[in-house]
């Protein structure tokens, strides 16, 4: 009988409106959860992890860490097939995305959550968690690394993004599109991830900092990243990796402290390259600054995160960098 392990850590599919304070918190533990499902298929078993239960906004890189090795350890055991781990669908694809780095048993990783409260009749949980249960257990997602499962589709961790405040379709894979649908009991895959090179590590850096530029704006958040001890950072660029003359300032400050600096774009699709000059990306480049293809600014810091963790040397980081992004 194929077993998936449920990894639970709150989340609005965990929620519920608070009778005292009238707000909304993650109450419902993940057995509840489970017992509301129905319609799983009979050879299917199901075992519940409680690791934490909060909204995922308070959730950290440590958290993302401690769940990401903890997926990887279930993995491991041979009667396991796949691991499912809801999430509050803020920070799912940051959490997603670490455990695409880390995992390495070849097993699915399928996180899924929820836009509607636990206590909604037309609550949006039980039909996405048992959508990711049936694909955790599906051995033709074996190599597919994490994904998300969501409104009867399923993503590559790497691509998905968040990309609606309410609704339930929320999650959408903009350029490189989803990977399949689960159709009622089928499960249809529609392409392959790109090929993963998991990270073997036993710890991640948390001062990693995202600053996004706009307009003219200047060098203030890098000498502030830097003073707290930023031990990297990545740059939301616009476009094609160019940024504003503040900010290759602050560039150029990270690079004489020896902080190494990920540039990404603040568009949702297309790559970044070094090109324009006069101040623009050729000029980042230059100051030290590596381009990270086509990751979004948020799952670029999780890799930096991950890299400075793991003491890779800058080289190995540009050459790590080129394997999950170029
Ligand atoms: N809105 C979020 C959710 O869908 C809250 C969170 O990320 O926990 O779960």
């Amino acid at each position: 009988m194929a077993k998936v392990v449920v990894i639970c850590t709150g989340g609005t599919i965990a929620s519920r409106r608070d009778a005292v304070h009238g707000d909304i918190r993650a109450v419902a533990n993940g057995a509840e959860l489970v017992a509301e499902l129905s319609g799983l298929p009979d050879d299917l078993e199901v075992e519940v992890v409680q690791l934490f239960n909060v909204g995922s906004y308070a959730l950290g890189l440590p958290e993302a860490f401690a769940l990401a090795r903890r997926a990887d350890e279930e993995l491991q055991r041979p009667d396991v097939a796949g691991v499912v781990v809801t999430h509050g669908t803020d920070t799912m694809e940051e959490s997603a995305f670490m455990a695409d780095l880390l995992v390495a048993s070849d097993k699915p990783v399928v996180f899924t959550g929820a836009q509607r409260l636990a206590t909604e009749d037309d609550r949006d949980g039980p039909r996405n968690l048992s959508a990711a249960i049936r694909l955790a257990a599906d051995p033709r997602l074996r190599g597919f690394g994490a994904m998300i499962a969501f409104d009867e589709e399923f993503h590559a961790a790497r691509d998905v993004t968040k990309t609606h405040t309410s609704r339930v379709g929320t999650f959408q894979s903009a350029e490189h599109g989803k990977l399949g649908d689960v159709d009622a009991a089928r499960i249809v895959i529609y392409r392959t991830p790109r090929a993963r090179c998991p990270i073997p590590t036993t710890r991640i850096e948390s001062a990693v900092e995202l600053i996004k530029v706009s307009m003219g704006s200047s060098a203030t958040f890098f000498r502030a990243a830097l003073a707290d001890g930023a031990r990297g950072l990545v740059v939301e660029a616009f476009g094609r990796g160019n940024v504003p003359p503040g900010a290759l300032e602050g560039i150029r400050l990270c690079a004489e402290a020896g902080v190494p600096v990920l540039v990404t774009s603040r568009c949702p699709q297309g790559r970044v390259q070094p090109i324009y000059g006069n101040g623009g990306g050729k000029d980042v480049a230059a100051a030290g600054a590596i381009f990270a293809g086509d990751l979004s600014g948020i799952k670029a810091r999780i890799l930096l995160s991950v890299l400075v963790g793991a003491g890779t040397s800058r080289e190995d980081i540009i050459a790590a960098v080129g394997r999950v992004a170029d």
